[in-house]
């Protein structure tokens, strides 16, 4: 049994603190920085065994060789596009294992934020961190791989356990839902859910974890298959990577 603190970081950034509850051992996901993380493992854990990265970006491994220094911790990361997260120690590749205590995490390699971005999904938790590939209400840019690239690791997350929580690498769910909202319009569990994300940002509560049900009903990157969102777009006839592709670019200008 896996236990999860969500820990804020930097300007808008999750990092996650975890416990394998049967052995005790410790891992961090993604530490942006160094003193907020080691200030939550000085309180609670008093050890950090294991740092898990998602990709290379700064903002995702900033803490990771002062937490490696000073806990000997080993570091978890991509085998591809290597030699970029600092520490790196197992380097892992799509559909490796990462075995930590009772739980067992399988690495899915997603592409197309980073080429090296990889997600962690736990099958015995139903947990997913999904680092800078799927948000709450969104999913990150396109900035190393092609369109294609990352609606296929949108495909592949997709595929997984509907009652999966996800756990996103940054709180982007407010100004998400004002872009989902443009363009599924009708849409009434969206709306719904923006009501609830709305109560949660005003009271600076995290928005997340949420079902991956959740999001395939209303992220509107999840729904590039919905005739109506196609209508809007006016790509009724347009392939799903196409859909994908417009959606993604409107929301960078958006
Ligand atoms: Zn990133
Ligand atoms: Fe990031």
């Amino acid at each position: 049994m896996l236990e999860i603190k969500i820990i804020k970081c930097l300007e808008d950034n999750y990092s996650y603190l975890l416990k394998d509850k049967k052995t005790n051992l410790v891992a961090v996901v993604d530490p942006s920085e160094f003193k907020t993380v080691d200030e939550e493992i000085n309180k609670n854990y008093k050890k950090l065994d294991f740092i898990l990265n998602t990709h290379h970006h700064f903002d995702h491994v900033g803490g990771n060789l002062q937490l490696k220094t000073k806990y000997n911790a080993k570091v978890v990361c991509s085998a591809y596009d290597q030699n970029k997260v600092p520490g790196a120690d197992i380097k892992k590749r799509d559909n490796d294992y990462f075995i930590f205590g009772e739980t067992k995490f399988k690495v899915i390699h997603v592409p197309g934020h980073t080429l090296d971005h990889i997600v962690f999904f736990s099958e015995t938790d139903k947990v997913l961190f999904s680092g800078d590939t799927l948000f709450s209400l969104g999913c990150g840019r396109v900035f190393e791989g092609s369109y294609e690239q990352m609606f296929n690791s949108l495909e592949k997350i997709k595929e997984l356990p509907k009652s999966t929580k996800i756990y996103c690498g940054h709180e982007y769910t407010k100004n998400n839902a004002k872009f989902c909202t443009k363009i599924d319009k009708d849409n009434l569990k969206l709306k719904k859910r923006v009501k609830d994300v709305t109560n949660k940002t005003n009271l600076e509560e995290p928005t997340i974890p949420i079902t991956l049900k959740e999001e395939i009903e209303t992220n509107t990157f999840l729904r590039y298959d919905i005739n109506k969102i196609k209508k809007t777009l006016e790509l009724d006839n347009a392939s799903k990577v196409e859909v994908f592709k417009k959606l993604r670019i409107l929301k960078d200008q958006f």
